[in-house]
Formats: C-alpha cells, sequence, structure tokens
C-alpha cells in the first residue's frame, strides 16, 4: 500500500467500513508513513469537531483536500531524499 491507496481508504477506514484486510495494510502503512499519521491525526481531530456540532460528515471535499494536502507533503519528502 502507497500513500494514494491509503487515502483512498481513508473514509472508509474512519466509518469503520473498512474489510478486516484492508485494515491491516492501512494499519502497517500507517506504522511507515509519518505523512498519513498526520493526515489521520488530523482527520481525525476535524471529525471529532464536526461531530460536536452535529454536522458531521467526510465530505470529497475534505478528502479532496487531505488528498492534495498528503501527497504535496510527499512530493516534498522524496525531493528532499
Ligand atoms: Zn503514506
Amino acid at each position: 500500500m502507497n500513500c494514494t491507496d491509503f487515502l483512498s481508504q481513508l473514509t472508509d477506514y474512519f466509518d469503520g467500513e473498512i474489510s478486516p484486510e484492508l485494515l491491516a495494510e492501512v494499519r502497517a502503512h500507517l506504522g511507515e508513513c509519518s505523512h498519513c499519521k498526520v493526515v489521520v491525526n488530523t482527520t481525525r481531530q476535524t471529525i471529532e469537531v464536526y461531530r460536536g456540532n452535529e454536522i458531521y460528515d467526510v465530505s470529497d471535499e475534505l478528502r479532496e483536500r487531505l488528498h492534495t494536502a498528503i501527497m504535496a507533503k510527499c512530493m516534498d519528502a522524496r525531493k528532499r531524499a
């Protein structure tokens, strides 16, 4: 699993609609990718805020924004390496 695969599973992961096989892959990726770990932590906090306001919805727009942000970070890290 790479960052793109991970991000495509992110909303299912948070919705709890992920298969055990994929969950294992997601967790493995999180163990080795600090960028995606940050995304998960940020997303979780965002969801908690939204939930508090009863407008919980991991919208496509949010996913799109996270995707853009994480890919930019990964590119950056690769350039520096
Ligand atoms: Zn990643």
